[in-house]
C-alpha cells in the first residue's frame, strides 16, 4: 500500500518506442533517456535473460552454443511476450521509475491479441495506465507534422522490420499502409549480394556497416569505396575485398522499389482534396531507414511531390509518444482516439 502510494507520487510518465531494431524510452520532463537495440540474449536451456540492448546486440552472430541473441520485435510484431516484458522491466527498474503512465507506439497492423500482449507486458512491468498509439501517428507527431489541421500530412516511417505509411488529417489516419520490407531487408540484400556475386559470406553487422557507410539509392556526387571482410565460401578462409557504392546500389534497388511502390499506392488511395495538399506540402520520411543516402531524392523523383527528412528520424516515434503524454496531461487526448 505504502509502496503504491509512494509510487504514485514518484511516477514519471513515459513513452516507449518498441521498434523492431531500436527501443527508445521517453520520460516526461526529461526527454529521451534510453536508446538501445531491440535485442535480448537468452540462455538456450533455461530461457534466462543474460543481456539486453547493446550488450546483447554485440552477441548477435557471436554467441557460444548455450546463448542465443534474439530480436523480440522483429517484423513489427511482438514475437515473445516474456522477452518483451523483460525489456520493459529492465528499462523501468534501471531508471527506478515507479508505476508510470505509459504510452507505447505499436505497428498499425497489429492484431488484437498482440495489442493485449503489449498492454499486459507493460502492466506487468509496472505501468499504472497503458495507452497504445499507432506508430505512424506517433512518428508524424514526433516529426512535428501538423496532424490536427484539416490538411493532409503524410509520413513514411522506414524502420528495421517494417515500413509504415500514413496520410493524416484532423488527428486521424485517412489512409495507412505497411509492409515488412525496411532497413533489415535492405541489409539482408547486401549479405545475399556478396554471397551470390563473390562467394563471400559476411555477417549482418558487416552488411549494416556497408549500408551505412556507402549504401545509396540515388547516384552520389562522389561515389565511395569500402573494404569488406568476410569468409570465402569455397575456401572457408577469411578474405577482404573492396566494393564501390555503385555496385552496392544495384543490390539495394529491389527492396527500395517495394517501399517506393507502397508510397505511390498510398498516394493513389488518398482522397483528391488531401492529395492536392500533399502536392504542395510534400511528405516526410522518418525512421532509421530514411537515413539511407538518396532516399528522399528517389521518392521525390518517383512521386513528383516534395520529400523532406525528419530532423531526427531515429527518434520520431519516441518524441511522438512524448507529445501524446502532453496531450493526455492537458486532457486533449480524446480528440485523437
Ligand atoms: P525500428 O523503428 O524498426 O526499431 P529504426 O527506426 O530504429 O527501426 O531504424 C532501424 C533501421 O535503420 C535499421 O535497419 C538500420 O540499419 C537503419 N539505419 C540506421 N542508421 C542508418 C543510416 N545512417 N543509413 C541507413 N540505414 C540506417
Ligand atoms: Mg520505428
Amino acid at each position: 500500500m505504502l509502496i503504491d502510494y509512494l509510487g504514485g507520487l514518484l511516477s514519471n510518465d513515459m513513452g516507449m518506442d518498441l521498434g523492431t531494431a531500436n527501443c527508445l524510452i521517453y520520460v516526461k520532463d526529461k526527454g529521451i533517456v534510453l536508446r538501445e537495440p531491440s535485442v535480448v540474449a537468452l540462455d538456450r536451456d533455461s530461457g534466462e535473460v543474460k543481456a539486453v540492448g547493446s550488450k546483447a546486440k554485440q552477441m548477435l552472430g557471436r554467441t557460444p552454443a548455450n546463448i542465443v541473441a534474439v530480436r523480440p520485435m522483429k517484423n513489427g510484431v511482438i514475437a515473445d511476450f516474456e522477452v518483451t516484458q523483460e525489456m520493459i522491466r529492465s528499462v523501468h527498474t534501471r531508471k527506478s521509475l515507479l508505476r508510470p503512465r505509459i504510452v507505447i507506439g505499436i505497428p498499425s497492423d497489429i492484431t488484437g491479441v498482440e495489442r493485449r500482449a503489449v498492454e499486459d507486458a507493460a502492466k506487468q512491468a509496472g505501468a499504472r495506465e497503458v495507452y497504445l498509439i499507432e506508430e505512424p501517428m506517433a512518428s508524424a507527431m514526433g516529426a512535428d507534422l501538423p496532424i490536427t489541421e484539416p490538411h493532409a500530412s503524410m509520413i513514411v516511417d522506414i524502420g528495421g522490420g517494417t515500413t509504415e505509411i500514413a496520410v493524416i488529417s484532423l488527428g486521424g489516419m485517412v489512409v495507412a499502409k505497411s509492409i515488412d520490407i525496411a532497413g533489415d531487408e535492405i541489409t539482408d540484400c547486401i549479405v545475399q549480394y556478396f554471397k551470390k556475386k563473390y562467394n563471400l559470406i559476411i555477417g549482418e553487422t558487416t552488411a549494416e556497416d556497408v549500408k551505412i557507410n556507402i549504401g545509396s539509392v540515388y547516384p552520389l556526387e562522389e561515389e565511395k569505396t569500402m573494404e569488406v571482410k568476410g569468409r570465402d565460401q569455397t575456401q572457408g578462409l577469411p578474405r577482404t575485398m573492396s566494393v564501390t557504392s555503385e555496385e552496392i546500389r544495384q543490390a539495394l534497388l529491389e527492396p527500395v522499389r517495394a517501399i517506393v511502390e507502397l508510397v505511390k499506392s498510398t498516394l493513389e488511395e488518398t482522397p483528391p482534396e488531401l492529395a492536392a495538399d500533399l502536392v504542395g506540402r510534400g511528405l516526410v520520411v522518418a525512421g532509421g531507414g530514411s537515413l539511407l543516402r538518396g532516399i528522399t531524392e528517389l521518392i521525390r523523383k518517383e512521386t513528383d511531390i516534395p520529400v523532406h527528412r525528419a530532423a531526427d528520424p531515429l527518434s520520431c516515434v519516441a518524441l511522438g509518444t512524448g507529445k501524446y503524454l502532453e496531450f493526455l496531461a492537458e486532457g486533449k487526448f480524446k480528440k485523437f482516439l
